[in-house]
Parts: structure tokens; C-alpha cells; sequence
């Protein structure tokens, strides 16, 4: 094999391997490469002639056996892009995930002319801190407070907000509104636990290495949406929105507790996959 084709040889071989268990498979290889190489995929496009050494080849091997294995690319490689972030991620907390992007857009969207306000945002079970990051990242007129039930995920986005250097947002610990400090917000965020316990599909794919907390609810997955609607109210300026992420069938059962607990101008709307994603009042 000529040097040139060593690192195309290793994609397709990884690639082969990753086809059963992932729709991405191509990507996955090409995400572990970069990380071995420490180099963007650009690099990759243009087939370097470059050998991997020894000790390159054995960390490719070890981390495709990982994938394999199961263990998601963002567990693998530390890391995760989320908006115009990179966020680290841990076991500890959900990865973040494209469709939530749909929030951070549409919360901006709906802010649009408050951008460069003094506001105060909120955003609970904040995992990473991707939401509440990339939206103090975004406003920089506005304070932020990221809260998170879970300590390891206190710390992570403690940190993630460091080295994003973005400084208008104060991560604490509470179980939802539980040590958030009594004062109104102009807009309260959060991507909650919404699927069903019952869900199969928590056993397939790289759900099953996420944190169950981060991801299941009771009641149908509606029983933290609803802890955190029927309390939000009290903490919100007059015209401020509550902004949720929920299942793509939960929008009419969300739309009704948005309802049943007195908030207005209650609309849903798509994610990349045109399913409701995230519903406001
Ligand atoms: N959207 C994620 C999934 O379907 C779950 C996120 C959540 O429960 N908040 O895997």
C-alpha cells in the first residue's frame, strides 16, 4: 500500500465496521481520524501523504474498537460542536444534540429585539451548558444562570463556559427551581428528561451510554415538563417566555400544560426533521 492511500484504507476499513450500528458511519471514521491526527476533516479530503506511526495507529485501533463497542464519538473524543461552541462532554450529561439547536435559533429569533437589553435569561438542567452558553454567547447584553440537578454536570459546564470565554453566565446547582434565587426572568429555557420510560428505543444506539435522569421522565415523560411549567410562571418579567424541548409527539399534550398553567401565545415549533421540538408561551 502507498502512504497515500494508508489513511483511506483505514476510513473505509473503519467505516465497514461502524455500518451496522451507525447511520454515520463514514463521519464516525473520519471524527476518530481527525482526533488521532489532530487535524480538521479538510485535512482528510485532500488524502495527505502521511503515514500514521506507530503509536497514531494503535489510538486509531483503540478508538474504533471503542465505537464498535457502541460508545458515542462525543464520549470517545471528549468533545462536542453545539452551535458556535465546542463543548466537553461527560458521561454524566446528555450530549447535545442538533434538534436542540432549533431551540438556541428560535429563542434568538423571538429576541431579536431585546438582543442588546440588560435581560436576565434562565436555563434549567443544563447539562453541558449548551443552551444557556450559546445563547449568553449570542446576547452579551443579557445574564445568564445555567442550573443542573447533577454536580458532575455543574462542573462541566462551570468549565465549558471557561473555555468558550464566555463570562455572562453563572452555572449553580438546583433540582429545577429549587435554589434558583427569587427574581424575574425574561425568558426561562430547558431542554428536561421528556421520553417515556417505557421506550425502546433507550436500548438501542448511543442513547444507552447517556444518563437515564437526563433522559427519562414518569407520567408519560411529561411529569418534569409539568414540575417546570407550573412553577416557571412565578419567575417570569410580564411578557417574558418559557421556551421547552419536548418529544416529537408530546407537542399537544405540552401545548395543553402550557395552557392548563395560564401562559399565552402558546405555539410549537420543527426541528431539522420538521417534528415539533419545542413548544413557548
Ligand atoms: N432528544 C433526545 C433523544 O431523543 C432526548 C433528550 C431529552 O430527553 N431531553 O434521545
Amino acid at each position: 500500500m502507498d502512504n497515500s492511500s494508508q489513511i483511506k484504507w483505514l476510513l473505509h476499513d473503519a467505516t465497514c465496521s461502524f455500518n451496522k450500528l451507525s447511520d454515520t458511519a463514514k463521519l464516525d471514521a473520519e471524527l476518530l481520524m481527525c482526533h488521532v491526527l489532530d487535524c480538521n476533516r479538510t485535512y482528510l479530503f485532500t488524502w495527505p501523504d502521511k503515514t500514521l506511526d506507530e503509536a497514531q495507529l494503535a489510538e486509531f485501533k483503540q478508538v474504533c474498537a471503542k465505537r464498535a463497542l457502541g460508545h458515542p464519538i462525543a464520549h470517545i473524543v471528549g468533545y462536542r460542536e453545539f452551535w458556535s461552541l465546542n463543548l466537553k462532554v461527560s458521561p454524566a450529561t446528555l450530549i447535545p444534540r442538533p434538534d436542540t439547536e432549533t431551540l438556541v435559533e428560535q429563542a434568538l429569533l423571538l429576541m431579536q429585539e431585546h438582543k442588546d437589553k440588560p435581560f436576565l435569561g434562565l436555563d434549567l438542567g443544563t447539562g453541558t451548558g449548551a443552551i444557556a452558553l450559546s445563547l449568553a454567547s449570542e446576547l452579551k447584553t443579557w445574564e445568564w444562570i445555567a442550573a443542573d440537578f447533577v454536580p458532575e454536570a455543574v462542573t462541566l459546564a462551570q468549565e465549558n463556559a471557561k473555555l468558550n470565554q464566555i463570562n455572562n453566565c453563572k452555572v449553580i446547582q438546583s433540582d429545577w427551581f429549587e435554589n434558583i434565587p427569587n427574581t424575574k426572568f425574561n425568558l426561562i429555557v430547558s431542554n428536561p428528561p421528556y421520553i417515556d420510560e417505557a421506550d425502546s428505543h433507550l436500548s438501542q444506539g448511543d442513547v444507552r451510554f447517556e444518563p437515564l435522569s437526563a433522559l427519562t421522565a414518569g407520567d408519560s415523560g411529561l411529569s418534569d415538563i409539568k414540575i417546570i411549567l407550573s412553577q416557571a410562571k412565578q419567575y417570569l418579567h410580564d411578557g417574558g417566555l418559557v421556551m421547552i424541548e419536548h418529544g416529537n409527539t408530546q407537542g399537544k399534550e405540552v401545548r395543553a400544560i402550557f395552557c392548563q398553567n395560564g401562559y399565552s401565545n402558546v405555539n410549537t415549533f420543527k426541528d431539522l426533521s420538521a417534528n415539533e421540538r419545542i413548544t413557548v408561551g
